[in-house]
């Protein structure tokens, strides 16, 4: 299987390595949103958010905020956006699991344009009831 992701965990393709430990990587986005926008992946190879296994998933959130922590620090950027494509509907364009953590700042020229929806009559509550019947 061809895997940009699992060519850079298998030290086959380069990146910009950040941190790593025996379960996840942390390494610069090739084509950055800003400068120090970077991505955190596990290093096995999951297509979505929820094939991941727990033990996993927590060593990568983890991973996640020392990134986040070592961004604050160095870059000092005005915000942090956390943020996953899951499918490509929702934009994902590398089917390996990842979260980008992207250095904000007052003076970007970029912005999330997303036009807005408004509940009307029951619709809100009809969503609320059929995702709790999905839930634990
Ligand atoms: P997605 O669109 O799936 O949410 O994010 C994939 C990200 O991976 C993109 O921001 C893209 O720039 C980055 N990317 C794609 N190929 C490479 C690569 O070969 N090396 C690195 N470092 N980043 C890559
Ligand atoms: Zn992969």
């Amino acid at each position: 299987m061809d895997c940009i992701f699992c060519d850079i965990v298998e030290g086959k393709a380069k990146a910009e390595i950040l941190y790593e430990n025996e379960l996840i990587i942390s390494f610069l986005d090739i084509r950055p949103m800003n400068y120090g926008h970077s991505l955190v992946i596990p290093k096995r190879h999951y297509e979505s958010f929820l094939e991941i296994p727990p033990d996993e998933l927590g060593v990568l959130i983890i991973g996640v905020q020392t990134v986040f922590k070592a961004m604050s620090e160095s870059i000092k950027p005005d915000g942090i956006n956390i943020i996953s494509n899951n499918g490509s509907a929702a934009g994902q364009s590398v089917p390996h699991f990842h979260f980008h953590i992207i250095p904000r700042f007052h003076s970007d020229e970029f912005k999330f344009r997303i036009n807005l929806k408004s509940y009307k009559g029951n619709l809100r509550k009809d969503f609320a009831e059929k995702i709790r019947t999905c839930l634990p």
